[in-house]
């Protein structure tokens, strides 16, 4: 099933707190002089007109990286992503949104490498349209994400991030993402995952961070933006998690002062709210 096409969501809440963490995570990672990959299972197109096609429909984008656009009292990490989707729209118009393949060639040093999983045929199309000419440094498959990544881990430098990014139409997604981080964490302990979800009153969805904290890894961080209240008839996303297994120390500290400021700037009635939590060593 490959129904789920990113561009109707480019840019929306829940794409402003994944991308603002991957960004402050590869920025941890690029402080050592040492190299790193960027590992991506689930990579979408790349990047994202706003004013065109699919992204344009529902224009998720005004109530996510629109509100941020013109402040002036960004938070440091917040600053540091938001100057990634300004490089992408240099006018200062916004009009194009980074996917998250794009954030990470924005910020990592060039010798770093990036692996790109995407199975639909179209985005697929667009990825190696945005991506294909930097065959050095950039390695695309249309390919299961999930069981691409075994043969790659670890990657070689023995540093890294993996971001898991499902689109869980398929409600077996959710088992997908804790069998791949079981088989991650087997051949790369001491690698950074970064997993998205929906918040949605669904049982596989409340199951799925109780499952995440039972994983061996030294540590872990859940973050979530919670936009609105959930609604009374059930249906409906109502916010989006990370979680982060290794996560960089400083994570936390950062995240505290960011999910205030997201709740207040994207915040979509009185009850948004946000939950960071962290166990392990952290
Ligand atoms: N990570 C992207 C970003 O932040 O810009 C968005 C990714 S989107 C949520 C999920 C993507 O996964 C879709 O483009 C979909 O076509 C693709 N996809 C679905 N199942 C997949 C699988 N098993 N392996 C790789 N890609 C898959």
């Amino acid at each position: 099933m490959l129904s789920y096409r990113h561009a109707f969501h480019a840019g929306n809440h829940a794409d402003v707190l994944k991308h603002l963490i991957e960004i402050a995570v590869l920025d941890y990672l690029g402080q050592k002089d040492k190299p790193y990959w960027y590992i991506d299972t689930h990579a979408g197109a790349g990047g994202y007109a706003l004013h065109e096609g699919y992204a344009a429909k529902n224009a998720e984008y005004l109530s996510g990286i629109a509100r941020l656009w013109d402040r002036t009292d960004l938070p440091p990490a917040v600053a540091a992503y938001v100057d990634v989707v300004r490089e992408m729209n240099p006018d200062g118009e916004l009009r194009f949104y980074p996917g998250s393949p794009w954030c990470a060639a924005a910020v990592m040093p060039q010798s770093d490498k990036l692996r790109l999983f995407e199975l639909h045929p179209t985005d697929f199309q667009l990825l190696e349209q945005n991506f294909g000419g930097q065959p050095r440094r950039t390695q695309l498959q249309q390919a299961n994400g999930f069981e691409g990544i075994k043969a790659i881990l670890p990657p070689p430098p023995r540093r890294g991030l993996v971001l898991i990014d499902p689109p869980y139409e398929d409600k077996r997604d959710y088992q997908h993402v804790v069998t791949a981080l079981k088989e991650g964490l087997k051949r790369f302990a001491t690698g950074i995952y970064a997993v998205w979800y929906p918040c949605l009153q669904r049982a596989e969805m409340k199951e799925l961070p109780k499952e995440l904290k039972k994983l061996p890894a030294k540590s872990w961080l859940r973050a979530e933006l919670h936009v609105q209240a959930p609604s009374a008839d059930g249906f409906g996303m109502y916010g989006s998690g990370m979680f982060l297994l290794n996560p960089p120390w400083t994570l936390p500290a950062t995240l505290k002062e960011v999910l205030p400021y997201l709740v207040e700037q994207l915040g979509q009635d009185a009850k948004a709210s946000f939950i960071l939590e962290t166990g392990g060593d952290l």
